[in-house]
């Protein structure tokens, strides 16, 4: 038998609803991370799937509570008619934070469907926080079918940064969609930039580290089948995910751990990619989920640090938008040795297969 391993970029707008599958291709296991923002072309996507595929996911992450990735999971869970039904549940809800705040509105919704719904909660990591220990190795969790997953971020401090935004985050998630997108703006005033890319310079553009704790609590992890390996990141911050790296080549004796596909921390922000993180993979293929929508991802500087960092590099995106499209020059191709996949399909839906 030939396995499978495939992810699918769902039309998620500026966020991320990913869904894997892996093992027997007349049967395959199923992973849901994320679940977008509140759309109903998501939405659909997701139903179709549960619908048409099965309704049974070895596994559904929520990455963190930002709308983009939330929302929609939450639509999900509420709605017990489209039924999905997950085994497990990797969620890091108000409960695994230390609780001293009042709020957090979604978060508790969402925990409250979990609970409602019967689900079992964390329960890879006996109900605590999907969280790294300080320090021993990594956390490793085995999917029925043979999928083997090493956890690479959150820390236990970025839960604990988390902890005082936590009501201003799900606040932000549920009730002020503009607001995330204009301290977005301000961050990046060279987004829209005119004038000819030159990712020489691009890619030489001073690194900051994204500042949102939300991002930073991102669940990250590397997903292993069958002898290919896949990369997922949620909104994590590159510091988080080069530490997690740099603890997993060294478990291994390796200098770089080879990632066959690596899913974009932040939808390609500049903030979420360092110089660093890159040099810790081994890989050539870079998915970017994200329409541009609402935060102009991904970031010019990011593209360049990746296309100047190594050759025949792909770069598969599931939207095509004013952020995307440059990158599809032939020069610009010739030049730096890489390729760019659009969906082969009308939608805004990628199928990359490892
Ligand atoms: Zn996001």
């Amino acid at each position: 038998m030939t396995s499978t391993f495939t992810i699918e970029l769902l039309p998620a707008r500026h966020g991320d609803a990913l869904w894997i599958e892996y093992g027997d291709p007349r049967r395959p296991h199923r992973i849901l991370v994320d679940g977008g923002p509140r759309s109903t072309v998501t939405r659909t996507a997701i139903e179709g799937l549960v619908a048409e595929r099965g309704s049974d996911v070895e596994l559904l992450v929520v990455s963190h509570i930002d709308a983009d990735h939330i929302t929609g999971v939450l639509g999900l869970l509420e709605n017990r008619a489209i039924g999905l039904r997950p085994r497990e549940v990797w969620f890091n809800g108000w409960e695994h934070l230390p609780a001293d705040l009042l709020g957090a509105k979604q978060g508790e919704r969402l925990g409250a469907a979990i609970v409602a719904r019967g689900l079992p909660w964390n329960t890879d990591f006996a109900g605590t926080a999907v969280v790294l220990p300080d320090d021993g190795p990594l956390p490793v969790v085995d999917l029925p079918g043979g999928m083997r997953l090493t956890l690479l971020s959150p820390t236990r401090r970025a839960l604990a940064d988390l902890r005082p935004v936590w009501k201003k985050e799900v606040e932000k998630a549920g009730l002020v969609p503009g607001a995330a997108a204009e301290e977005e703006r301000a961050r990046q005033p060279d987004l829209l930039g005119a004038g000819a890319l030159d990712p020489e310079a691009l890619a030489g553009e001073a690194f900051e580290e994204d500042g949102s704790a939300a991002n930073g609590s991102s669940i990250a992890f590397l997903a292993e089948f069958d002898g290919r390996s896949l990369l997922l990141t949620g909104d994590a911050h590159a510091g988080v995910l080069a530490d997690g790296l740099r603890r997993l080549a060294a478990e291994r004796g390796v200098a770089t751990v080879p990632v066959d596909a690596f899913k974009l921390p932040h939808h390609g922000s500049r903030h979420n990619l360092s110089a660093e993180l890159l040099d810790l993979v081994d890989c050539r293929r870079f998915l970017f989920s994200t329409s541009g929508h609402v935060f102009g991802h991904p970031d010019r500087v990011t593209v360049s640090r990746i296309v100047t960092s190594r050759d025949d590099t792909v770069l598969e995106c599931n939207y095509r938008s004013e952020f995307t499209e440059p990158w599809e020059s032939a020069r610009m191709r010739r030049r730096f040795r890489y390729d760019i996949r659009f969906p082969d399909r009308p939608e805004p839906w990628l199928l990359a297969a490892l």
